[in-house]
């Protein structure tokens, strides 16, 4: 990445100009949750066409009985039974977390080009911003290319946050398959509490993520454009109006303040989860 400096490159007369803030696009937004959301569909129906039809047929008693015995008194041919039983039953969940690696393997592909329409966007939007207030044109200066790093930190966090989400998704139906078999539930009973622990991950992990990540990315884009101009400050803009992001008072006092770049340390606007904050450029143009 080259820095530049917009304030000494602009003829316009001495003053602090603040750019107009840059948003992520909603469209990123649901494309992503669209990606995430199919994971969890088709964890869903392999839980359905494997797991369910193993609990009706009994493929998890023997496992289960091990919990309730006092093991003195299991014999040596139960225990076998309960071994061949769990192992018939590791497999199955094995079989799961392979499905979830390929599943999240081939999402990423989708993510990485989310991230890199966003980036592309953003660049293009960046250097109509310092055009149209500071008319300057540094479109030779201002490359996609210069956060490429910053991209490949982003998809290898998401790379995670996907993974922790299905992980947590095989843990739960894990929970359920043996809470339903100690309360002798029935496979449709089984079936409809799995529903309910998909709908929840769905709305609880897989569209905050979405949501939270493009927003982040958006603001660490923003910062790294602020910098390179050369600005020393920006405008914090608090987005009243803005349905689903965490109201942080101490956020909403900030809004239209004057901070410098890099402060307030930890907490710049954008960084906190769900919070929709941005940062507009402070350029000042001094007299000659
Ligand atoms: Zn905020």
């Amino acid at each position: 990445m080259n820095d530049y400096n917009a304030a000494e490159l602009s003829d316009k007369k001495a003053g602090a100009y603040v750019l107009k803030p840059i948003d992520y696009r909603i469209g990123s937004v649901v494309a992503y949750q669209k990606v995430l959301r199919n994971i969890l569909r088709e964890l869903k129906k392999a839980t359905k066409n494997m797991i369910l039809p193993a609990y009706k047929n009994g493929a998890f008693d023997a496992v289960a009985v091990r919990d309730e015995d006092d093991e003195d008194e299991v014999n040596a041919a139960e225990l076998a039974a309960v071994a061949i039983a769990g192992a018939g039953v590791a497999a199955l969940f094995q079989q799961l977390r392979e499905l979830a690696a390929r599943l999240t393997d081939n999402a990423m592909t989708q993510v990485s080009k989310i991230f890199s329409s966003e980036n592309t966007r953003h660049t293009k939007k960046f250097i109509s911003r310092i055009s149209q207030s500071l008319g300057v044109d540094v479109s030779s200066v201002v490359r996609p290319s210069d956060n490429k790093s910053l991209l490949q930190t982003y998809v290898n966090r998401n790379a995670n946050l996907i993974t922790s989400m299905t992980n947590d998704a095989i843990k739960q139906i894990e929970e359920e398959v043996y809470k339903a078999k100690l309360q002798n539930k029935s496979a449709e009973e089984l079936s409809a509490s799995i529903q309910q622990r998909f709908k929840a991950l769905r709305k609880s992990r897989a569209d905050l993520i979405a949501r939270d990540q493009l927003a982040k990315i958006n603001a660490d884009l923003s910062m790294s454009r602020i910098k390179q101009s050369g600005a020393k400050s920006y405008q914090w803009d608090y987005r009243h109006g803005i349905p689903r992001q965490t109201r942080r008072e101490h956020h909403v006092a900030r809004h239209r303040k004057i901070f410098p770049v890099g402060e307030p340390s930890g907490d710049e606007p954008g960084m906190a989860i769900n919070c929709q904050c941005r940062a507009r450029a402070v350029i000042e143009i001094k007299n000659d």
